[in-house]
């Protein structure tokens, strides 16, 4: 039987819930245990896959296919273990699964309603992960802040899974804010003590409160906090705003988060934490020996979120090569056959990230004709494949009008299109080409070297893809496919042979990368990436 910690948030949204939730797992993994994390989300949306990044940033897709919130990307990316479709639930996920019951008659004869059907909905996926014998924990974090109306049902739930779970497997952690307040030169404690109370106001009393805090919290406000909110006195734990993500585990480790963890969950005899990786990985990525530019070009620049794995591979890959990676974001729709001379000389790589539609494709084939011709690397994701085959068929062919049916539904010179499976969609939601499919490595591609294997698994979303028709003219030409799918013959890989590094994949490698272990084609492209630099001087 697993053990149970809820780490719920107080005060304000964007503490960093995730990245806490991420770094307890990450220290109790280097303890031996076998940990994993949730997220629970209180919006309506069945999943965030329907959602514009501007809303909800980045859409990450696991192995088993599911398109989740953009915390299981920390969670895998600090835990360095798959998660799955049980790992993000969302109250409209449990809202339908328990109106589909009630039409189908399960509940005849009842009145449906949010305490008990609900809540015994959401407590059943709540203990999902820990039925199996894969772990020893599960953490779950709530998403939204304590207060918000919609994530009551959730705090209903762990209220009342106090009452079903044995004392030692069950623990509440809340992280809130110590605001300074400039005017008073002072940390106050007044907004954690409110949202504590505002979390007992519904019977759950936290075992543990993470303050996130600019300052030191110092003993003596923590013993206030600990006494005002009725927690133990080393309970109160300071969790201080930090250079990066990666220093968050060290640093909760040195408030010794994970001893008090382990005893009130009533482990007495657990190994000491092994983070020597982590610590090498953090050594490298603070002292980097190289630096390179890489040009990322989208349509969600403005934020952050929306391409997080994708600078996160940067990251990753870049400690790994010693390489300081200065990513420079250019919107695609201020990119020009005009201007991209002027705004993509001094890159060293270029990258053109996924993408849905039509807007700023033109500044994307620009972008891409730029490195072609150039000889600079280029990486592009999904979308970024299919429009680098756009603009080898349009520049290199000779097919004037080439495009990707997603953005002209008429067109007959269709070098990307529909799935046939895709034909028939009529809802939207859910029912994109999602998660983990093999593919066949051509030997002696940069695909191939880059893996050190002639077959892989990579996570996918999309709806178009390489139109076989072309692909004889295009391997004519130059552009190979080098990744195909063995049973489906789908066009994974698309490499140019008479350029440096020239990729473009479908498939998502940036929902792969993990801090200890970079996936080989960012590690690869980055490698390309410092070596064309060097030969600039
Ligand atoms: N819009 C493209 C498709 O659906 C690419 C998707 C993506 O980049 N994730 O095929």
């Amino acid at each position: 039987m697993a053990k149970y910690i809820f780490v719920t948030g107080g005060v304000t949204s964007s503490l960093g819930k995730g990245i806490l939730a991420a770094s307890l797992a990450r220290l109790l993994k280097a303890r031996g245990l076998r940990v994993t994390i949730q997220k629970f989300d209180p919006y309506i949306n069945v999943d965030p896959g329907t959602m514009n990044p501007f809303e909800h940033g980045e859409c990450y897709v696991t192995d088993d296919g599911a398109e989740t919130d953009l915390d299981l990307g920390h969670y895998e990316r600090f835990l360095d273990t798959p998660t799955s479709q049980a790992n993000n639930v969302t109250t409209g996920r449990v809202y339908l699964d328990v109106i589909s019951r009630e039409r189908k008659g399960d509940y005849l004869g009842k009145t449906v309603q949010v305490v008990p059907h609900i809540t015994d909905e959401i407590k059943r996926r709540m203990l999902l992960l820990g039925q199996s014998d894969d772990y020893d924990i599960i953490i779950t974090e709530i998403g939204g802040t304590v207060g918000d109306i919609e994530s009551l049902p959730f705090i209903e739930s762990i209220r009342q899974l106090k009452w079903q779970l044995p004392k030692e497997d069950y623990l509440v952690v809340h992280l809130t804010l110590v605001p300074f307040l400039s005017a008073a030169q002072e940390l106050k404690t007044k907004p954690t003590q409110h949202s504590v109370k505002e979390l007992q106001s519904y019977g759950v009393q936290p075992h543990l409160l993470i303050c996130r805090t600019e300052y030191e919290l110092g003993a003596d406000r923590k013993r206030k906090i600990a006494n005002f909110c009725n927690v133990g006195d080393d309970c109160v734990v300071e969790m201080r705003d930090a250079d990066s993500i990666y220093d968050v585990p060290l640093n909760l480790l040195k408030e010794n988060l994970d001893t008090t963890v382990l005893r009130l969950l009533g482990y007495n005899d657990i190994v000491a934490p092994d983070l020597k990786k982590w610590k090498e990985f953090i050594k490298r990525h603070k002292n980097p020996i190289h630096s390179v530019t890489i040009g990322v070009i989208g349509k969600y620049i403005e934020l952050k979120d929306a391409y997080i794995s994708i600078y996160e591979s940067f990251i990753h890959a870049g400690a790994k090569h010693s390489c300081e990676v200065k990513v420079v974001q250019i919107h695609a729709d201020q990119l020009s056959q005009q201007n991209a001379a002027q705004k993509l000389s001094h890159l060293d790589g270029v990258f053109v990230a996924p993408g849905f539609g039509n807007r700023g494709i033109e500044g994307k084939l620009s972008a891409i004709r730029f490195a072609r011709e150039n000889k600079i690397p280029f990486f592009g994701v999904c979308l970024g494949m299919q429009c680098a085959v756009i603009e080898f068929a349009r520049n290199v062919l000779g097919v004037k009008n080439a495009t990707s049916r997603e953005f002209d539904a008429k067109t007959k010179n269709a070098v990307i299109d529909i799935m046939e499976d895709q034909k028939k969609v009529t809802h939207l939601g859910g029912s994109m080409r999602l998660g983990a499919y093999p593919c066949d490595l051509k030997k002696g591609s940069i695909a191939e070297k880059a893996y050190k294997s002639s077959s892989i698994f990579e996570r996918h979303r999309h709806r178009y893809e390489l139109n076989n028709e072309y692909l004889e003219m295009l391997e004519e030409a130059g552009m190979k496919a080098t990744g195909v799918n063995p049973d489906s013959n789908l066009v994974e890989i698309v490499e140019i042979l008479d350029h440096p590094w020239f990729i473009g994949v479908q498939f998502h490698p940036e929902y792969k990368s993990t801090i200890l272990n970079p996936h080989p084609l960012f590690s690869a492209y980055i490698q390309a990436v410092l070596a064309y630099s060097k030969t600039r001087g």
